[in-house]
């Protein structure tokens, strides 16, 4: 069974394989490796999902969740896994300065822009990661959305 058969089995190891694929052919290897689990749920196919550690200011354990009820075939999951991707490199290149002023902004209840400052909840889809799905369509002919 290679990674694009038709019947493959849903794994975390298989899974794990999309991630590195994905990283080769999209983004030249340049984000480092996180665990991809996955989850039981019916209402999304995926998230990127990392911890926020108040104590210590910072955050931690990135990491994509995929459904395993995730519909198939192959490239609707490589789909799910690039969206998610994205989310994963603008979470990376988010700078000490940023993360020091979204605990600040936290500090001072200011939570709206601590999600805007982590790209959270209605920030997630915004400026910096829709224009990285922008690139990555045109460059690929993909249709991530
Ligand atoms: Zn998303």
């Amino acid at each position: 069974m290679n990674l694009f058969s038709k019947h493959f089995e849903l794994t975390e190891k298989y899974l794990s394989k999309i991630f590195d694929a994905c990283n080769n052919m999209y983004f030249d290897n340049s984000l480092i490796k996180i665990p991809v689990n996955i989850i039981d749920s019916s209402e999304v196919n995926g998230y990127f999902k990392f911890d926020i550690d108040f104590e210590n200011k910072i955050l931690k354990n990135p990491r994509i969740e995929i459904s395993k009820t995730h519909k198939r075939p192959y490239e609707a999951l490589e789909r799910t896994m690039l969206h998610e991707m994205l989310h994963y490199k603008v979470f990376l290149e988010l700078t000490g300065g940023e993360i020091a002023a979204a605990f600040d902004a936290y500090n001072t209840e200011n939570t709206d822009l601590f999600n805007k400052i982590l790209y959270l909840e209605n920030y997630a889809h915004g400026n910096k990661w829709n224009s990285y799905v922008t690139d990555i369509n045109n460059k690929y002919n993909l249709k991530i959305s």
